[in-house]
């Protein structure tokens, strides 16, 4: 990405950031933006490789980045990323809970494996991650939680029931962490962000034909790009953000309008 797509500008330095799904696609890009003002970033995903070129550019643009393979839906394997993360840096004010995966089919042909997989990718792993950060947060008394959705998880997609639910669940899931972390002694919030079709490998695998299809639906008539939802984090992690909370924010190009 090129330095005229980043539109918005916040002052993290001094914070310690968290991305999940930080290898490529959407979770790279907020990476990239989280470092560029001025965060510390500890990027998650499983490919080794993909984590390394972005903690390399990230510190190339003369940020700090560190890379932990990991799965995000394992219990112990977040825990201990999680554990290091907060050794290291003492701190952590930004998780966002970006990792995520499909497995489409319709509902009468759907695997127990297919349902379960994702449940656990894109649900269980917000859990497991926000659980572990609101306890570093609350000591702290500040921390911004940000959630990414979908708008499959606002009005559902055929094909997508497991990929709906888990969206669906994080929505709920932030509004309640949201009203138990809210507090006048404390200044924490938690958020989600309901992309549409964004730009990324996610999207690729529609196909040129379902994609076009795809564009006829959204009034904007194009596919958003990854950069365009990184920007929407990093307002949500600045200092004007901090009244925000318990919010579902959508970024479609008027798809759910
Ligand atoms: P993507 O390009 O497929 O990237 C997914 C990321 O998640 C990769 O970094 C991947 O890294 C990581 N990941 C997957 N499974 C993981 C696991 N078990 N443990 C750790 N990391 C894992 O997807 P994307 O389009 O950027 O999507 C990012 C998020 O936005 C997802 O939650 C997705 O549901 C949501 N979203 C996307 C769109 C869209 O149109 N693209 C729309 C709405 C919502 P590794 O493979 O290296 O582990």
């Amino acid at each position: 990405m090129s330095d005229d797509q980043r539109r918005i500008s916040v002052d993290l330095s001094g914070q310690v950031a968290l991305v999940t799904g930080a290898s490529r696609g959407i979770g790279r890009e907020i990476a990239l933006g989280l470092g560029k003002c001025g965060a510390a970033v500890a990027c998650v995903a499983r490919s080794q490789g993909k984590l390394d070129e972005v903690v390399a550019e990230i510190k190339a643009a003369g940020g700090e980045a560190g890379g932990f393979v990991c799965d995000v839906a394992d219990s112990e394997a977040v825990q201990k990323v999680f554990d290091a993360v907060v050794e290291a840096q003492e701190r952590v004010d930004i998780v966002v809970n970006n990792a995520g995966i499909t497995r489409d089919g319709l509902i009468p042909r759907m695997t127990d494996e297919d349902w379960d997989q994702v449940i656990a990718t894109n649900l269980r792993s917000v859990f497991l991650l926000t659980r572990a950060a609101t306890q570093v947060m609350m000591r702290q008394k500040t921390g911004r939680i940000i959630n990414i959705s979908s708008v499959s998880g606002l009005v559902g997609n055929p094909g997508q029931s497991n990929y709906s639910a888990s969206k669906a669940g994080i929505i709920g899931f932030t509004q309640t962490v949201a009203r138990e972390m809210a507090s006048r002694k404390r200044k924490i919030t938690v958020n989600a962000i309901c992309p549409g079709f964004i730009a990324t490998e996610m999207t690729d695998a529609l196909g040129p034909a379902l994609e076009d299809e795809v564009k006829k639906r959204i009034p904007a008539q194009r596919l958003g790009q990854a950069y365009e939802i990184a920007d929407a984090v990093l307002y949500l992690a600045s200092d004007s953000a901090s009244y925000i909370t318990g919010q579902v924010i959508t970024l479609d190009g008027g798809l759910t309008a």
